[in-house]
């Protein structure tokens, strides 16, 4: 902030130097990295945090008494303090490192429904990528579970009215997306949280797609659990953490078991070690914890009321750039969103569209983004291309995207 208290112009610039894997051509154009919201690049810190990790402080964790151990699992948990100052938890005892949200979600749905009956509700909705789907669906074939989901409007926002409707002295979980991967939306999850707090109702929120493009502040979105991933989020891939707020982790019973999370094993019983230690079974991935702890570190370090403005501007064009097109529609059209932009031309597979994109050197995705039962709602079953940007992203990228986009169409139709 400058002293008249306006924000600073967002240096994207200087941003974009510390991710190496954005300077390179591919076909022999310019890298434009469109994808980011299947995964991001990661800046120097975070790769020099890890290499330096492997050629000084290597060890496994927890159990040694030698140097390197101690020097490993003191990074180890500083990470994890970190992550808990990063979401703002109120104890990095709420903290257990998973191997992303989808691991985080799968340990809830085992975890969680351990005296669950048949007949008993979880709350979803139709906006849900298939991690936040599945675990779910499985859970309710094993145990007779059934699943409702509020429902999403045309424009890919959820229709919060009808979630008092939903509600039922059997329901036990309310479980949705912060932001949606496939359209950009932004859910009310705080909204949805208090209405389920008035009921009881334990919410979990797939945070795979707010980190990225905001601070989050578990306490005042008021839920029960929060799962990210650090590839989503400049970090390295294969960790990722889960929230749980306060004594829920003492509460549940164990996901995985193995070395690391007991206190005491024996033939006739075994002593599970306090959390987050008892949901943390085995070797878990130091390095990346490590990496995931330097990524959010540097990203708490950002001007995020300037990425905010930057992003919305990205949001902005793309939008309007794509919307020139013809015969160009964008799927979801949400008041608040954030720089994804789903998109289908009539008479053109979204798969032939990202590969002569991917000829011009942009990167995007194509095909349902694990949320097939939204390709249905929104009438696209056979998927979008998707634009995702992230705050490296450049206005002038956006440009170059838009007029591809517009070469690919008159290649197509
Ligand atoms: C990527 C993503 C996931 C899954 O994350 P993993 O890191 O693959 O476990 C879940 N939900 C959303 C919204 C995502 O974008």
């Amino acid at each position: 902030m400058t002293d008249d208290g306006r924000t600073q112009p967002f240096d994207v610039e200087s941003i974009r130097a510390q991710f190496p894997a954005l300077d390179q051509q591919v076909h022999g154009k310019p890298l434009v990295y469109l994808d980011n919201a299947a995964t991001t690049q990661k800046p120097q810190v975070v790769i020099d945090t890890i290499r330096e990790f492997y050629e000084r402080d290597n060890a496994n964790i927890h159990r040694g008494v030698h140097t390197l151990s101690a020097r490993a699992s003191e990074r180890f948990e500083n990470a994890r303090a970190r992550i808990a100052r990063s979401l703002n938890a109120e104890s990095e005892r709420e903290i257990v490192f998973v191997r992303g949200v989808t691991e985080a979600i799968n340990l809830l749905a085992h975890s969680l429904s351990d005296d669950w009956q048949a007949g008993d509700e979880a709350i979803l909705s139709e906006l849900e990528h298939h991690a936040n789907i599945v675990p779910w669906l499985m859970l309710g074939q094993r145990k007779g579970i059934v699943i409702r989901t509020i429902p999403v409007n045309d424009r890919g926002e959820l229709e919060l009215d009808a979630l008092p409707g939903l509600i039922t002295d059997k329901t036990r979980l309310i479980a949705v997306n912060h932001v949606s991967n496939a359209l950009g939306t932004v859910n009310p999850v705080a909204r949805i949280a208090e209405t389920a707090q008035a009921h009881g109702i334990p919410v979990l929120v797939d945070g795979a797609q707010g980190l990225p493009h905001g601070p989050v502040d578990v306490q005042a979105l008021g839920c029960d659990f929060y799962a990210c991933s650090s590839h989503k989020v400049f970090g390295p891939s294969g960790v990722g953490a889960l929230y749980a707020r306060g004594d829920w982790l003492d509460r549940l019973p164990p996901f995985l078991g193995g070395g690391d999370m007991i206190e005491e094993v024996r033939f006739d019983g075994v002593r599970f070690a306090p959390p987050p230690s008892k949901f943390e079974a085995g070797t878990p991935n130091i390095e990346g914890a490590i990496g995931f702890g330097a990524a959010l570190e540097w990203a708490d370090g950002l001007d995020w009321l300037a990425i905010e403005r930057h992003e919305a501007a990205l949001l902005q064009r793309m939008t309007e750039g794509l919307t020139e097109i013809p015969g160009l529609r964008i799927v979801g059209q949400a008041a608040h969103k954030v720089p994804v932009v789903s998109f289908l031309i009539d008479g053109a597979h979204p798969h032939d569209i990202g590969t002569l994109l991917d000829s011009m050197g942009i990167a995007v995705r194509t095909g349902h983004h694990c949320a097939m039962p939204l390709m249905q709602c929104v009438e696209a079953p056979a998927g979008t291309a998707r634009a995702s940007a992230a705050f490296y992203n450049t206005l002038d990228e956006i440009d170059q995207f838009v007029a591809a986009v517009a070469r690919v169409r008159d290649m197509l139709v």
